[in-house]
């Protein structure tokens, strides 16, 4: 190891007796191929030897419209990541090395070389970071992709919890994705696993961020049905981590933020058993003035309230800008006419004022049976409007991802903010439904019924209470979400003028937000790049407890992302921007 980092890296103790690094060390100050103590040829072969060849130079594939709109093709570039960037704060940029690892062998090695050659080094698993936080400039990479092997296990316990009830549970490699789970775990064995709504999500990074899915008002954080995890920590240790083994670091990594403790190998989480029916309703409705739209928010607050505010309903509704309320809900365990019968009052109502309220579209309110929701075959055959698939010759068949979230795929960021609503502004309803209508003057407003457990099961509750999310998501019934991007910048050049109004725009529509919840934390994995107070923001009162796992499992800060657990004693992240700012 080269001294001169070694003391630059010193810890000091802080006042709060935490470890702290010193302002300016970490990502900045780590070397760079330009330095000369930047590895040489011989080392970079000897790491490449100790990694079975698995060391792979980064370059930026040639791209074509089509690939440019597959997340799969996307997510399989060890150069690229599924947001190309984010006006003024980061632009996609490949490592110089990766070691494309197929073991947690070779992850131990590239931990190893990184700390041992003082080179800045990066995880990526799915690489749906939007705050750039899995790829860096002059890095090293840490490419889980390949290790993606699925198995289903009848009666799991986790490693050292003698005694504890076995459990069927699903143990997955750190580079799988969640489409691939739901495949292996709902549509060919019946079961159930809290994952993320976007199909082609990393399984360690949606986990680590907390992680939401579109029923975890019934389920939980994705982080809180993790049973045990196989972790590689700074000093190059293979942790199995759960409640008994190291159950610190166990607690850090089930929301602490993806990238900050160590490399995930491999994860174990609880699976659940299968309602009979997941459904939906999709009903877009246009108002024709102003006033008619405010009316119609407030419509909307009232059957939230009255008829959603439950464990049966997820997903999110839009307050557009252009006065269009856009719902998107899924359903829980309701048939079809148990979910038609909810929507039935409200459709009548919008139904009563033909000259101010018109529907855009015939709504479509349905159920199908459970274990088909993930079920490709299925979806092409009945549902092929719902999904898109990756069609490269030699494609898995269960590659699909939902259309809705085809304008994610390699988009540019201009503003994105999140805020947790809590479940006390249901009981002041007029005001709810100003502040909402107030944003929408500004910019379009998701709420993210899935995003807030409450009013969900008592259960999904208690397992994310022992997680490290910000207890505010449990009395949050939604997540409010804010966001515009533009065009991918892997082909275009951004209209960073254009860009910097909208993001001004989407902070004004969240001030609005904020005046009725001024406290409101944020979603870690969905919020803004530039978020103030974001440790009170993600983490709120566990922050401090996540300091104290990140000085005992990474004193040096060999693990570094932007605003992830330690990383304010940093003072810069090391990110190429636009314009190079
Ligand atoms: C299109 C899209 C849809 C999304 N949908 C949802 C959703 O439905 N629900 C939701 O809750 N969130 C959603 N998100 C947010 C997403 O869950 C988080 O960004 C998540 O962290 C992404 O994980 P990843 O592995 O795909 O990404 P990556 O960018 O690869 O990783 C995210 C972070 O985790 C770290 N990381 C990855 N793998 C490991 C590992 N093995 N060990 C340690 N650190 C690791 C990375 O370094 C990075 O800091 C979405 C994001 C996008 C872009």
């Amino acid at each position: 190891m080269s001294e001169p980092s070694m003391n630059r890296r010193q810890l000091l103790a802080g006042a709060t007796g935490i470890a702290m690094l010193r302002p300016g060390d970490a990502a900045a100050d780590r070397i760079r191929p330009s330095d000369r103590r930047w590895p040489n040829a011989a080392a970079w072969e000897a790491l490449n030897r100790a990694v079975e060849g698995h060391l792979i130079k980064v370059a930026m594939p040639s791209l074509t419209p089509a690939s440019l709109r597959n997340p799969y093709f996307i997510g399989d570039q060890p150069g690229m990541t599924q947001t190309s960037g984010w006006v003024d704060a980061w632009m996609s940029t490949p490592s110089v090395y990766a070691v494309a690892a197929q073991s947690t062998a070779h992850v131990v090695a590239a931990v190893d070389f990184a700390r041992e050659h003082d080179v800045r080094v990066v995880i990526k698993g799915g690489g749906h970071s939007y705050q750039g936080t899995s790829n860096a400039p002059d890095s090293l990479l840490i490419w889980t992709r390949g290790m993606d092997h699925i198995e289903l296990l009848d009666g799991f316990v986790p490693k050292g919890c003698d005694g504890v009830a076995p459990q069927p549970a699903v143990s997955v490699g750190a580079g799988a994705i969640w489409m691939h789970v739901y495949d292996a775990v709902t549509t060919k064995a019946g079961r159930y696993v809290q994952g993320g709504g976007c199909t082609t999500v990393g399984v360690a990074g949606l986990v680590q961020s907390g992680g939401f899915g579109s029923f975890s008002k019934n389920f939980g954080t994705a982080a809180a049905s993790l049973l045990e995890a196989e972790i590689v920590t700074a000093d190059g240790a293979v942790r199995v981590v759960n409640a008994c083994s190291d159950p610190e670091l166990f607690w850090g990594i089930k929301g602490g933020g993806g990238g900050s403790l160590g490399v995930i190998t491999r994860l174990t989480l609880k699976m659940h058993d299968l309602p009979d029916w997941f459904g939906g309703a999709f009903i877009t409705i246009a108002a024709a003035s102003d006033a008619a739209f405010r009316r119609l928010v407030g419509g909307f607050v009232d059957l939230y309230r009255n008829r959603l505010f439950n464990p049966y309903w997820g997903e999110s509704v839009e307050f557009r800008h252009g006065n269009v309320l856009a719902i998107s809900m899924v359903s829980h365990s309701l048939d079809r006419q148990q979910a038609e019968d909810v929507w039935r009052p409200f459709l009548d109502w919008v139904g009563e004022s033909p000259r101010e309220l018109a529907l855009v579209r015939e709504p479509i309110i349905g159920s199908i049976p459970a274990r088909q929701w993930w079920d490709a075959a299925y979806r092409r055959q009945y549902r092929p409007a719902s999904v898109k698939f990756d069609d490269r010759p030699g494609a898995p068949a269960d590659n699909m991802w939902w259309t809705g979230d085809g304008d994610q795929v390699g988009w540019f960021l201009h503003g994105y903010e999140s805020a947790w609503l809590p479940a006390s502004l249901l009981g002041q309803q007029e005001n709810l439904a100003d502040a909402l209508f107030a944003a929408s003057r500004h910019w379009s407003v998701g709420l993210h019924f899935n995003k807030g457990l409450a009013g969900g099961l008592v259960a999904a509750a208690t397992r994310t209470r022992e997680t490290a999310t910000n207890p505010a998501v449990l009395d949050a019934f939604a997540l409010a979400i804010i966001g515009a991007f533009g065009p991918s910048a892997y082909t275009g050049t951004p209209d960073l003028a254009a860009a910097r109004r909208d993001a001004r725009a989407v902070g004004a529509a969240m001030a609005e937000l904020r005046k009725v919840a001024p406290d409101a934390g944020a979603y870690v994995s969905e919020s803004s790049f530039f978020q103030s107070d974001w440790q009170r923001a993600y983490w709120g009162t566990n922050y401090p407890r996540l300091r104290a796992v990140k000085a005992r499992y990474d004193p040096d800060g060999l693990f570094f992302v932007h605003h992830g657990v330690g990383s304010e004693e940093w003072s810069d992240d090391g990110f190429t921007r636009v314009n190079g700012r």
